[in-house]
C-alpha cells in the first residue's frame, strides 16, 4: 500500500505530465509552421492572445466550458486528451524499475510520438526528423536494457537491435492515425495554436 509520499509523488508526476502535454499540443501544432515555440498561444478564431488563466492544463478547459472567453469558439478535445494521456504516462513511470535516465528516455520517446500523432492528424504527413529521433532513442533505450556497450557488442546483438527497432515502432503503429478513420474521428474542430 502506498504511503503519503508515494501518493504525492504520483500526483506531482501527473500534474507535471499535464503541463508537458500542454506543451506537446503547442509543439505538434507549430512544428514546421515557422512559428517559434516561445510565442504566447492565441485563439485561432479571434486571434486574441490567451491569458495565463486560459492556459492552465485541464482546469482552463473545464472552467471555460470548452469555449474561448473572447469569441466563444469551441476548443478542441485534443487539448485535455493529450494532457490527460501525458499525465497518466508520467504518473505510471513511478512504477517503472528502470534508472532515471531510462525513464527520461522513455518519456522523451513518448512525447515525440504524441507530437507525431498531433502533426499527422493536422497535416496528414509525418515529419522524418521526429521518426528518426524516436527510432534512435528507442534503440538506445533497448540497448541500455540489454547491458553495457561492450556486453552488447561482445554478444553481437544484431537481432536485439532489429527487435528493438521493430518493437518500438510496432507500438507506435498501433495507435498511428493511419489505422483510424481520421475524417470521422477527428473532424475539423478549430484548435488553439
Ligand atoms: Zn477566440
Amino acid at each position: 500500500m502506498w504511503g503519503y509520499t508515494e501518493r504525492m509523488t504520483v500526483v506531482v508526476l501527473f500534474v507535471l505530465g499535464t503541463v508537458v502535454g500542454s506543451f506537446l499540443n503547442v509543439v505538434g501544432l507549430r512544428w514546421g509552421s515557422g512559428r517559434t515555440l516561445l510565442g504566447r498561444s492565441s485563439c485561432p478564431s479571434c486571434r486574441k492572445v490567451l491569458e495565463w488563466y486560459e492556459l492552465i492544463p485541464l482546469f482552463s478547459f473545464l472552467i471555460l466550458r470548452r469555449r474561448c472567453l473572447n469569441c466563444g469558439e469551441k476548443i478542441s478535445w485534443q487539448y485535455p486528451a493529450v494532457e490527460i494521456l501525458t499525465g497518466l504516462v508520467f504518473a505510471t513511470i513511478f512504477n517503472f524499475q528502470f534508472s532515471i535516465f531510462q525513464n527520461l528516455l522513455f518519456l522523451t520517446v513518448f512525447c515525440i510520438y504524441i507530437v507525431i500523432v498531433i502533426y499527422d492528424i493536422h497535416h496528414k504527413i509525418i515529419p522524418d526528423k521526429l521518426v528518426y529521433a524516436a527510432i534512435l532513442l528507442s534503440v538506445v533505450n533497448r540497448w541500455l536494457l540489454v547491458g553495457s556497450t561492450l556486453d552488447w557488442l561482445s554478444r553481437c546483438q544484431a537481432r536485439t537491435l532489429c527487435r528493438s527497432s521493430l518493437g518500438s515502432n510496432a507500438g507506435f503503429l498501433c495507435y498511428h492515425p493511419c489505422f483510424l478513420d481520421r475524417r470521422r474521428r477527428f473532424p475539423g474542430v478549430p484548435l488553439l495554436e
